[in-house]
């Protein structure tokens, strides 16, 4: 128990001081996150992006992007309402959660899209990330009112391109086309985007 003036004094300027570090912590936190999944938001997905960049071409050292987007799911929502798939989103983002490891970084990228940084992995390991994800999302019985329902996911993936002379924006590109390309190939799959020749 404090027992001099001093002594409180002290102690109530250790509170404030804790009370700012917390306040902080929960401002980044509001600042770096989308509020209905708990990812990342598209916004510290692109800061993160740069700063990976950065880091790869420095340490001539790898990274690569996972991208995702539901298949068909305008119908979903004009079937089941756009709360039952909000309810798919955030479901979705749980198994993206636990689908990658802590120092990976998963983004809600829009509405219905999502993208992963996965740190120091070439294509293949993030490949092996895809697919398992492909795969959980494909398995997974989302709870619906009159019954488990089910949606997939196409998936594109691309790594970092040391020769090239890639813009953060570019690899983002580079996914986006895989994406686009399992679309095309039927949907429920996994692309790669070709690594540039050297
Ligand atoms: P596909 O991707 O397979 O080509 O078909 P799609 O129907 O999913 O097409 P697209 O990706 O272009 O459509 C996105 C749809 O996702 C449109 C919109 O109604 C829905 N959507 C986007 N954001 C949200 C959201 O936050 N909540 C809900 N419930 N739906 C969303
Ligand atoms: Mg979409
Ligand atoms: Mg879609």
């Amino acid at each position: 128990v404090p027992s001099s003036l001093a002594e409180v004094q002290y102690i109530t300027r250790i509170a404030r001081f804790a009370a700012i570090s917390i306040e902080n912590a929960n401002l980044f936190r509001q600042a770096t996150t989308d509020r209905m999944t708990g990812l990342y938001s598209h916004h510290f997905f692109e800061k993160t992006l740069d700063e990976e960049m950065e880091r790869a071409r420095r340490y001539k050292s790898t990274f690569s992007v996972v991208m995702f987007d539901i298949d068909h799911f305008k119908k979903f929502n004009d079937t089941y309402g756009h709360v039952q798939g909000d309810l798919i989103i955030k479901e979705i983002a749980r198994i993206l959660t636990q689908s990658v490891r802590q120092v990976d970084f998963p983004a809600r990228y829009g509405g219905e899209e999502f993208a992963v940084i996965l740190p120091s992995v070439e294509a293949k390991g993030a490949l092996v990330v895809a697919e398992r994800l492909r795969k959980r999302v494909e398995k997974h019985e989302f709870p619906g009112e009159s019954g488990p329902l089910h949606v997939t996911i196409s998936v594109g993936v691309a790594e970092f391109d040391q020769e090239g002379t890639y813009a953060a924006s570019e690899i983002v590109r580079e996914a986006d086309k895989a994406l686009y390309q399992s679309k095309e190939r039927g949907r429920n799959r996994v692309s790669c985007a070709p690594l540039a020749p050297a």
